[in-house]
């Protein structure tokens, strides 16, 4: 049996481990179906402190990965697919059939692309629609392409793809972005983006490939089409809790209601995205796995598991 589990190896989990190896516990972090989390889809962060340069997202997040194993984290592959949290021992299964238990768990599974929940939209995925622009944008090299979604996501795609596609058609549902100034400011100012302003994706159009979509003014009702040969779907994320339902307190929109990090149950503990529906950013998620695995640290000890000691037996 483990110290302790931490579950997913974004920011909030490498983090974590980093911490919690630092205390003598011998973390080890399951990564994931998307090691590294959601900064490796994207290409430059320019808000992470420490960093005057824009720094690769797959880098940071590999640093911070080789940090925790560098203090004594230890990694291993698989996504958990089911488990028990209740009791004085957490235990899990893995998609790829492994059985992990721990005194303390750390959840920081993060969250996922939302999609727009159109049939057409399922059809096409991987033919032209997707949610990642710097994973997929390449193929579009002087095309036409649409962008869903008005937050800093959309804004970046938006942004990224200008630089390889023809044209890049923002389409927005209100007509104010979300995006943080910065980055609307960038997004209206650029050429070779158009802001379709209150309108909203109906349907996909195309038989094997995207050829367009086909918008709904949702003032006037009106529709029209757009000629576009990618559709970039960046309406947020959602919370990565589906396998914990029915095990811990999940608000309305799935995320892990956590205090301190603490969550509903005795010794499962949350950091990072999929706790937060406020912030959402690499410092945030990263600070909070600190504090998830000095609570996790904290709460062993007092639970009389001490933190050095391999047997993992109550003292
Ligand atoms: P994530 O990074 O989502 O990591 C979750 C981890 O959990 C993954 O490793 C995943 O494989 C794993 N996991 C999921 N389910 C399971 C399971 N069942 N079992 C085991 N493991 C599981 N933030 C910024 O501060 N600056 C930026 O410039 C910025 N740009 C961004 C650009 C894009 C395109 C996106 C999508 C996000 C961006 N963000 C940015 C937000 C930032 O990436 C997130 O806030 C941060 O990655 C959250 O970290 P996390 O560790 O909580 O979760
Ligand atoms: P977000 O801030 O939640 O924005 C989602 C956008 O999609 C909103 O504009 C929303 O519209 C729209 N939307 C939601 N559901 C929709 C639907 N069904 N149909 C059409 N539009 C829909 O998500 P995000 O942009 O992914 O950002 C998530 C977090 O990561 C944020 O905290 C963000 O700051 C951070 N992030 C930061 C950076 C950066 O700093 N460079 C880059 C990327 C992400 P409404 O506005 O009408 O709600």
């Amino acid at each position: 049996m483990e110290n302790i589990i931490i579950l997913g190896s974004g920011p909030a989990g490498c983090t974590a481990a980093i911490y919690a190896a630092r205390a003598g516990l011998k973390p080890l972090m399951v990564e994931g179906l998307q090691p590294g989390g959601q900064l490796t889809q994207t290409t430059d962060i320019e808000n992470f402190p420490g960093f005057p340069e824009p720094v690769n997202g797959m880098a940071l997040v590999e640093a911070m990965r080789k940090q925790a194993l560098r203090v004594g984290a230890r990694c291993v592959p698989g996504t958990v697919a089911r488990c028990e949290l209740e009791g004085e021992v957490k235990k899990l299964w893995l998609d790829n059939g492994a059985e992990l238990s721990c005194r303390a768990l750390v959840i920081a599974t993060g969250a996922a692309a939302r999609w727009l929940g159109l049939p057409s939209e399922k059809a096409l995925m991987g033919r032209g629609v997707s949610a990642c622009a710097t994973c997929d944008g390449a193929f579009f090299q002087n095309e036409s392409v649409a962008v869903v979604g008005g937050g800093d996501t959309a804004a970046e795609d938006a942004l990224f793809l200008a630089r390889i596609a023809s044209h890049v058609t923002l389409v927005h549902r209100r007509d104010a972005l979300r995006a943080s100034p910065i980055m609307a400011r960038r997004v209206l100012e650029n050429p070779k983006i158009t802001v379709r302003w209150n309108a909203v994706v109906e349907e996909v159009l195309g038989d094997q490939f995207v050829t367009g979509v086909k918008l709904r003014d949702v003032a006037t009702s009106e529709m029209s089409t757009l000629d576009a040969t990618g559709l970039f779907v960046a309406i947020g994320h959602a919370p990565n809790t589906a396998v914990f339902k029915g095990q811990l307190a999940l608000d309305g929109e799935g995320y892990i209601v956590a205090e301190h990090c603490h969550t509903s149950v005795e010794g499962v503990f949350a950091a990072g995205d999929v706790q937060d529906r406020r912030y959402r950013q690499a410092v945030t998620a990263a600070g909070s796995g600190c504090m998830a695995a000095l609570e996790a640290a904290r709460w062993l000890e007092a639970a009389g598991y001490s933190s050095l000691n391999d047997a993992n037996e109550r003292e």
